[in-house]
């Protein structure tokens, strides 16, 4: 049976071990000694690393890792075909999917946080490892793609079975939901979701994994279909240029995103 385990690291990073009891695969290892730690605590045996892209908080602990494990020729390091990747043996785009102790994990590219973004969705579990794309309630930074790809790629999760869990690499959910209720104060999913969550933060509970389902009834950045959220970014379009630029009527997915993106960078 084969199950999830955070591993926090750094300030606000969360590091994956999937795991059997017995082997375990890793997700995003930015520091390998957390892991490493954890490896040995529950006698585990690391199979393979999984990254989604190259920002160091991800892949930074992949060589200590390899080195720590003796066996590093036999362990598969996954990554984004587009990005630069220690120690990478595979590089992977949309439509490959591989088979790690028996989870097959399909391989959808998200491009928005940086150009080559890759997430993991394994189906028959439910689950979506995704890095740095989707954040409980929130989304990662536009540091190498544009409002248009991040929107598309957010859009392909989005479009995920209601029930999957995603797991990010950040506890940024108290921040991002700060942001949510300044976009959309009436939602009331929303108000509820910043009680249950805060519940969580107060007694150190990681808000991570979520579900798709309550992102789409609550995280602004893939609500660029609700009234409320267009409303809003149209109102922040106004002000920030003294043009119009959005409304109920010409708006697209693209606008209305990109317009939320650049009211948080500034929030
Ligand atoms: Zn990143
Ligand atoms: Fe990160």
């Amino acid at each position: 049976m084969n199950k999830v385990a955070t591993v926090p690291a750094f300030k606000d990073n969360y590091l994956w071990v999937i795991h059997n009891d017995t082997h375990a695969v890793v997700v995003d290892p930015g520091d390998a000694t957390p892991i490493i730690d954890f490896l040995s605590r529950h006698n585990l045996q690391l199979v393979a690393i999984l990254t989604t892209h190259h920002h160091a908080d991800h892949v930074g602990g992949v060589e200590a890792l390899l080195d720590f494990c003796h066996v590093r020729d036999q362990i598969p390091v996954y990554g984004p075909a587009n990005e630069r990747i220690p120690a990478r043996t595979h590089a992977l785009v949309e439509g490959d999917a591989i088979t790690e102790l028996g989870i097959t994990f399909d391989i959808i590219d998200v491009p928005g946080h940086t150009a080559g973004h890759i997430a993991y969705h394994a189906k028959k579990e439910g689950w979506l490892f995704c890095g740095d794309t989707l954040f409980a309630c929130g989304c990662g930074r536009l540091f190498e793609g544009t409002a248009a790809q991040m929107q598309f790629s957010l859009a392909k999760l989005k479009a995920l079975p209601p029930h999957t869990l995603a797991y990010c690499a950040h506890e940024y959910t108290m921040a991002n939901i700060k942001f949510a209720l300044a976009v959309e104060p009436d939602n009331v999913a929303l108000q509820q979701r910043a009680r249950t969550d805060a519940a969580k933060r107060e007694k150190n509970i990681p808000t991570v994994p979520f579900t798709i389902e309550n992102e789409i009834a609550t995280n602004p950045f893939l609500r660029w279909d609700s009234p409320a959220v267009i409303n809003a970014a149209n109102i922040k379009a106004r002000s920030q240029s003294g043009v119009s630029g959005i409304n109920a009527s010409n708006s697209t997915p693209v606008l209305v995103f990109a317009e939320i993106r650049e009211w948080k960078n500034n929030f």
